[in-house]
C-alpha cells in the first residue's frame, strides 16, 4: 500500500497547478494520471499556443447553476498572478484579441513550467495510472481514502478530483470524476458538450459548399446572449469563435439569430445606392459586402431574386434584410464531445465550498477545474478557472491541516 498525504487524480491544468501549490506549501502530494504524458489538453490548446488566461476575467465570463460560485477563487488567484508566474519563467506571450493571452512559441512552455514547478517542490507524478476504484475508510475522523490505480493501491488523507470533463475522449477524458461525486451522494448537473461547432439540418446541407469561408458576424441565442466574432462555414455546419461561444447558451431545438453584416446598416446602404445608381442590381451590392460564393448560393437556391434597386419591392427588400441581418439558423445539434473544447455541467457547486473546493458532504474530498459545473467563455477563461480553483483547493488543504 502506497501512502500520500494528498492524492490528485488528473495531471491536467488544474491537477498540476494544485500539486505545485501544495508542494510549495510544504505538503506531500502525488498526482495520478491515466495518460502517457502530463498536460495533454494544454499541449493541444489555443491551436498549440495555449490561450492561458485573459486580461479581462470576471464572474460574468462563466456559466454555472450557481453564478456566484466562481467569485471567491477568481478573486484570490487572478489572471495577474498567473501572468507573473509566466513572466518569472521568461515565457514570451502576446495578446491576440479581446484580451486573450497566448504563448509566442508553444503551449509546451506552459506544460514545462508546470512540470518545473512540480519538480521544484517535490511533487510525485505517476503516469499510466488510471484510477478505477475508490472508497472511503469507514470511521476515519477526517477524510481518508483508498484507491486503486492500475495494479497499485494507494491511501491518502486528502483526495482531489481533477479529472476534467468528457470532451476529447482521445486525450484521456473519462467520467470518473462524476462517478466519484455520485458515489458520495453529490449531485451532477447533466453534462453536455460546450464551445462546440453546430451541425446542419438536412435542409441546410446545401451550405456545405461554403466550407472554408469565414466572416465577422453577430450571433444571438434565444436567451438574449450575443457574441461578435468570426463565423467559419465547415462541411458539417458552422464553427469559429462566435458559434463556439454561443453554443454554451444554446439549448437543443432552439435557433440562433445571425447578423452577417453587424457593422453595416444594409437598408440605409441600399437606399443610398438606389438614389445614386437606381439601375444597380441587388446582387452587386450584396457581393460587395459579403462573400460572393454565399450570395451566389442564395440566388441559386432561390433565397432572393436579383432585381434593379429601383424596382425592388418592399417584400424583396425585407427578404434581403432578413437574409443578411436576421438569419435564423436552427442547428441539427452539435459535433458533441469529439470536438468540444469543454464540458458544460458537472459536479453541482451547491455541494462544494467556494472557498476551498472541498465537498460539504465528505471531508477531505475536493473537486477542481472542469469537472465542476463551471464553464468559461472561449478566450483563456477555462484555464484561468483551472488555476484559480486549484489555488483555492491547495490553500484550503493547507489551512485545514495547520
Ligand atoms: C482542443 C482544446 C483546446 C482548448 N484551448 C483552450 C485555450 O486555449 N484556453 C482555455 O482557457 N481553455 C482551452 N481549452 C479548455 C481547457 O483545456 C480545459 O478547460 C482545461 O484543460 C481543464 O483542465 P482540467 O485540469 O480540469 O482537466 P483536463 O485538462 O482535462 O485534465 C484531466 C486529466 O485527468 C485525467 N483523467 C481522467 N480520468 C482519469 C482517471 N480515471 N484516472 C486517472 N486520470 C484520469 C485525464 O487523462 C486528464 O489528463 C481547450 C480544450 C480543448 C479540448
Amino acid at each position: 500500500m502506497n501512502y500520500s498525504e494528498t492524492i490528485i487524480i488528473g495531471a491536467g491544468a488544474a491537477g498540476l497547478f494544485c500539486a505545485a501549490q501544495l508542494g510549495k506549501l510544504g505538503r506531500q502530494v502525488t498526482v495520478l494520471d491515466n495518460g502517457k504524458k502530463i498536460g495533454r489538453k494544454i499541449l493541444m490548446s489555443g491551436g498549440g499556443f495555449c490561450n492561458f488566461t485573459n486580461l479581462d476575467i470576471t464572474p460574468a465570463h462563466y456559466l454555472s447553476q450557481n453564478p456566484h460560485f466562481v467569485k471567491s477563487a477568481l478573486a484570490r488567484y487572478t489572471n495577474r498572478d498567473f501572468i507573473s508566474l509566466v513572466e518569472k519563467y521568461d515565457i514570451a506571450y502576446h495578446e491576440k484579441e479581446l484580451g486573450q493571452l497566448f504563448c509566442d512559441e508553444s503551449a509546451e512552455n506552459i506544460v514545462d513550467m508546470l512540470q518545473a514547478e512540480c519538480h521544484r517542490y517535490g511533487v510525485q507524478i505517476c503516469l499510466r495510472s488510471e484510477v478505477s476504484k475508490l472508497h472511503r475508510i469507514e470511521g476515519a475522523e477526517i477524510g481518508a481514502f483508498r484507491l486503486q490505480a492500475g495494479d497499485a493501491h494507494w491511501q491518502c488523507k486528502n483526495l482531489v478530483i481533477a479529472t476534467g470533463g468528457l470532451s476529447m475522449p482521445r486525450l484521456g477524458a473519462t467520467p470518473f470524476g462524476y462517478q466519484v461525486a455520485e458515489q458520495f451522494g453529490i449531485p451532477i448537473v447533466p453534462p453536455r458538450a460546450g464551445l462546440v461547432p453546430f451541425t446542419y439540418r438536412e435542409t441546410d446541407k446545401f451550405l456545405s459548399v461554403l466550407a472554408g469561408i469565414s466572416l465577422p458576424i453577430k450571433v444571438t441565442a434565444q436567451c438574449g446572449q450575443s457574441f461578435h466574432n468570426q463565423l467559419l462555414f465547415t462541411h458539417r455546419g458552422i464553427s469559429g469563435p462566435a458559434p463556439l461561444q454561443i453554443s454554451n447558451y444554446w439549448q437543443p431545438n432552439e435557433s440562433v439569430i445571425i447578423d452577417l453584416l453587424p457593422t453595416h446598416h444594409l437598408e440605409e446602404e441600399i437606399k443610398q445606392a438606389k438614389q445614386n445608381s437606381p439601375k444597380q442590381m441587388l446582387k452587386s451590392i450584396l457581393t460587395h459586402l459579403l462573400p460572393k460564393k454565399l450570395v451566389e448560393l442564395w440566388l441559386e437556391q432561390g433565397m432572393f431574386k436579383d432585381e434593379a434597386l429601383a424596382n425592388l419591392s418592399k417584400a424583396q427588400l425585407k427578404n434581403a434584410l432578413d437574409l443578411v441581418h436576421h438569419w435564423r439558423f436552427t442547428p441539427n445539434g452539435t459535433e458533441g464531445y469529439r470536438t468540444a473544447e469543454v464540458t458544460m455541467g458537472g459536479v453541482n457547486t451547491n455541494y462544494i465550498s467556494s472557498k476551498t473546493m472541498e465537498s460539504q458532504r465528505v471531508k477531505g474530498l475536493y473537486f477542481i477545474g472542469e469537472v465542476l459545473d463551471v464553464t468559461g467563455w472561449l478566450g483563456g477563461y477555462n484555464f484561468q478557472w483551472a488555476w484559480s480553483s486549484a489555488y483555492a483547493c491547495a490553500t484550503g488543504i493547507h489551512t485545514a491541516d495547520l
